[in-house]
Order: C-alpha cells, then sequence, then structure tokens
C-alpha cells in the first residue's frame, strides 16, 4: 500500500502532475469523488465545528492551529477557513495552518485553492524542522506543508491544535493476518532443537492455531515491474488480470508475533480461518494527535485542541478483507493498476479510538458516530435551505442554475443519506477531545454549544 500510494517513484498520490488532468485523482473524470468535493457544506460544517470547540475551550484571542492530514484538493480547508472568516474572534485566533501532503502536485494544488494561482511556496526551516509556506487568501494565516506527519512541528503549550484527517486513515498501509490451525508438517519444521535439528513440538500448546500474515506475492512467475510499469497497464480493469496475489506466510513472522496479540483479538485467535487487518502506522499517527492535544507538559490543564477523524470503516468490529483498488468510480482488485488505481481500506475506529486512550491520560474519545447523523446535528439542513433560496433569489431560471440548484440539492443529500449511494451511514466521524471527565459531548455527538 505504501509503495503504490505514496512512493517518490510512481505513488499514486506522489505522481498526480498539474499539467496533466488524467492524473487527477478527484472528481468526476477522476477516480473518486470525496464529500468536501461534493458539497461545500461539509467542509463549512467541519468548520463550525472546531469553532463550538475553541468557544467551550475559552475562546483564546491566538493560538489556534489547524492541521489537516491528506488535504486532497484542498477544498475542505478552504470551506473551513471561508467560513471561519465570517467568525472575526475565531479567524483572528487561528495563527497557522499545516497540511500534511505526500504529493508534490498534490501540495500545488492545495496552494492554488488556499493561497491564490499567482502564488509560490518557500522553502524555510529552523530549529524544529523543515516546510514550505505561502501566504494564505484568508486574513494573516499562513499555509505551511510538510510531506510527513513526522515533520510537524512538535505542538508548544500555548497552541491550540485542531486536527482534522478526512479520507486519510483509508490510505495507511496495513497488515492483515489469519488465524492457522498448524499442519503436522508446520510443527515439524517450526522447532528446532539446541542443534539445530527440527524436532516435534510435545506440548499442546502447539497444537493452537497461529496468527499467520498474508503477504502479496506475484500472481506469475518471471513478473517484473519495468519502468515502464506493470503489464495491466495497457489492459482495462475488467480484463486485468491480478498481478499480485495474497499467500498466506509459512511461518510466525516478527509482526504476527506482535500486531494480533492484542487483547482486542484475543477472542478471534482460537478460531482457524479469523482474518483481522491491523494499521500499525494509523496507531502511530493517533497517538501522536492524542499527544498534541493531551500531553503538553503531562499536565491535563494544559491540554487544549480537538481532533475529526472521518473515513469509512465498522464502528466496533474489526475490518477484514477490506483491501481494495479504486479506479474511475469502479471497486477492483487492489493488484492490478499498481500505482495508477487507488488502494484503500476500512478504518478500525476502534482500534484508533484504542491507540488515543493508551498514548495519552489527558484526553477523551467520542463516537465514533454516523456522518448523517453528525452533519444533521450540526444543522446542515438548516444550511442547505438557507442556501438554496439564496441560489433561487440569484438564479434567472436558466436550465444551467436549475441544473446547479439540483446538484446542490442531490449533493448534501448524499452526505448524509444511507443506501448504495449515500455516505451518511458508512462514513463515521470520531473526535479526541482534552479529558474533561466526559462531563461535555462536544457538538454531533451530543452536545450543544457552549458559548
Ligand atoms: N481529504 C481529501 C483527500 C483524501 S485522499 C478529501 O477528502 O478530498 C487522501 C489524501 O491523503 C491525498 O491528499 C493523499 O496524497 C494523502 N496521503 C495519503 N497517504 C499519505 C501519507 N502517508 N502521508 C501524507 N499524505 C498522504
Amino acid at each position: 500500500m505504501r509503495q503504490c500510494l505514496t512512493s517518490p517513484d510512481g505513488g499514486y498520490y506522489t505522481s498526480t502532475r498539474s499539467d496533466d488532468p488524467s492524473t487527477d485523482p478527484f472528481g468526476a473524470k477522476g477516480d473518486f469523488v470525496t464529500s468536501p468535493e461534493i458539497s461545500q457544506i461539509f467542509g463549512e460544517l467541519v468548520g463550525v465545528w472546531f469553532m463550538t470547540e475553541w468557544m467551550a475551550q475559552g475562546r483564546p484571542k491566538s493560538g489556534v492551529q489547524l492541521i489537516e492530514f491528506g488535504p486532497g484538493r484542498g477544498t475542505l480547508m478552504s470551506d473551513m477557513l471561508r467560513t471561519a472568516s465570517q467568525f472575526k474572534a475565531f479567524a483572528g485566533a487561528i495563527d497557522e495552518v499545516w497540511l500534511v501532503e505526500a504529493g508534490h502536485a498534490l501540495r500545488e494544488k492545495q496552494r492554488e485553492t488556499l493561497c491564490g494561482e499567482e502564488t509560490t511556496m518557500v522553502e524555510k526551516h529552523d530549529e524544529t524542522g523543515r516546510w514550505w509556506e505561502t501566504p494564505s487568501k484568508f486574513g494573516n494565516t499562513v499555509v505551511k506543508w510538510v510531506e510527513d506527519a513526522i515533520l510537524l512541528p512538535e505542538s508548544r503549550a500555548a497552541t491550540m491544535p485542531f486536527i482534522v484527517a478526512h479520507e486519510f486513515f483509508d490510505a495507511l498501509p496495513i497488515h492483515a493476518f489469519e488465524s492457522v490451525a498448524p499442519t503436522p508438517q508446520q510443527e515439524k519444521t517450526q522447532l528446532l532443537d539446541k542443534d539445530g535439528r527440527p524436532m516435534v513440538r510435545q506440548s499442546g500448546a502447539s497444537k493452537q492455531p497461529q496468527w499467520r500474515e498474508l503477504m502479496v506475492v506475484p500472481a506469475k512467475k518471471n513478473f517484473s515491474i519495468t519502468p515502464e510499469g506493470s503489464s495491466s497497464e495497457t489492459r482495462t480493469a475488467d480484463e486485468a488480470e491480478p498481478d499480485f496475489r495474497l499467500t498466506h506466510a509459512h511461518a510466525s513472522n516478527p509482526m504476527s508475533l506482535v500486531l494480533p496479540e492484542r487483547p482486542r483479538y484475543r477472542h478471534l485467535k482460537p478460531t482457524p480461518g479469523s482474518r483481522i487487518e491491523v494499521s500499525p502506522e494509523s496507531l502511530k499517527f493517533m497517538a501522536d494527535i492524542a499527544n498534541r492535544i493531551g500531553s503538553r507538559d503531562g499536565q491535563a490543564n494544559h491540554s487544549s485542541g480537538a481532533a475529526l477523524i472521518i473515513d469509512y470503516g465498522p464502528d466496533a468490529t474489526v475490518p477484514i478483507n477490506s483491501l481494495r483498488g479504486i479506479r474511475f468510480h469502479k471497486v477492483i482488485s487492489p493488484f492490478v493498476f499498481s500505482g495508477q488505481a487507488d488502494l484503500s481500506v476500512d478504518v478500525d475506529f476502534t482500534a484508533l479510538a484504542d491507540a488515543a486512550l493508551e498514548a495519552s491520560d489527558n484526553v477523551e474519545v467520542h463516537g465514533p458516530v454516523e456522518q448523517g447523523m453528525w452533519l444533521t446535528q450540526l444543522g446542515i439542513q438548516d444550511r442547505a435551505q438557507r442556501l438554496l433560496k439564496s441560489m433561487a433569489k440569484q438564479s434567472n431560471s436558466s436550465p444551467d442554475s436549475e441544473r446547479k440548484s439540483k446538484e446542490f440539492d442531490m449533493g448534501w443529500r448524499r452526505l448524509v443519506e444511507g443506501g448504495p449511494r449515500g455516505m451518511g451511514k458508512s462514513y463515521k466521524v470520531l473526535a479526541i477531545l482534552p479529558e474533561g471527565g466526559g462531563k461535555r459531548r462536544p457538538v454531533g455527538f451530543g452536545g450543544g454549544v457552549v458559548s
């Protein structure tokens, strides 16, 4: 997944080119559309949500840091900043915007969206690290970019980090495991005696199923990826035969001895055939997010900020068999068009929540809740009606303006509705907040606005 998506050498997100629209992953002509691209209200309400947190956390006059992981075209952040700019005190509190983006052309696209076409990025560095920056179109806010989250500077005590990741975690690599009953052959070859000779394990324990990692191997002999790409390029998705397949590792490996041995998976191991997906990189990012919000100086009273993780995946169960390719709005095998198709997995929200709580005693988590419910509680319907009215006022009853209103109406509904095309049930929202003894629920998670 990592190589296919973000390798500097031909990764899907890293080889989009601004001079070649056919390499743009987003939109009707690309491979997929995301909520911020479907309706401006999505980003507006995410912006409003962070503002309600800023209000509930004492309305500081400065120090707000907006951080986005995987900003795509920059649409979500642009809608958030435009919304913030209508509330002077909140807008004035935003010192800087940090964007974490692996792809060069996508960073340039985000600069155009947030700063204007004629601007350029300037490379900067200080004792905290190296980044690019450009003044934004929105007030005095400066936009700063890093390629990887580990390059973000540490939060200072005086900052209030507001972190958003929309359809970011589904792009992070997973390890997949299956519980396998040992065959007599495996038992023999697995244990060596002190002279290095294979010995048959005597204890009953060896008869227990063991986790085996599922590995990606070439599907055919003599397969090679040339600089021109894999052989599937000349074929269409329907006729392409997979270049790779999954197979069990023959024995335990360091990953299978550590990752599936967490309490969350313990009850699955005794049943041969149980599968699980684990994303250690996601857990590391969650720990980082929790520490930004929760553990400044290890003092609970220094905790501040909030994070929203919005993605698809089950709210409580462990994802299985979820790796898929996405090309031209169709789900395809993950093993064709490597580097030219999007790859994604279901996000394990419970594992993300656990990782945040394990990393810091000073945070609490809310959710995951369904996106449809979250947007409804934030007032999506009212906002849509108001926008539709103002569109109707400006409309000249031309077919074009009628088409626009209709598209707009379908767009926001798609974000809240269930069903095969709707995103309201499959997408979930998880929030990380400073620990407050569970006394205050955030907006969208059952709570109201605190002012
Ligand atoms: N949030 C956007 C884009 C989602 S696509 C939207 O909703 O429209 C995933 C985004 O994450 C892309 O911008 C991609 O380049 C970026 N990305 C994926 N893996 C990444 C990684 N490991 N590090 C940094 N950025 C990554």
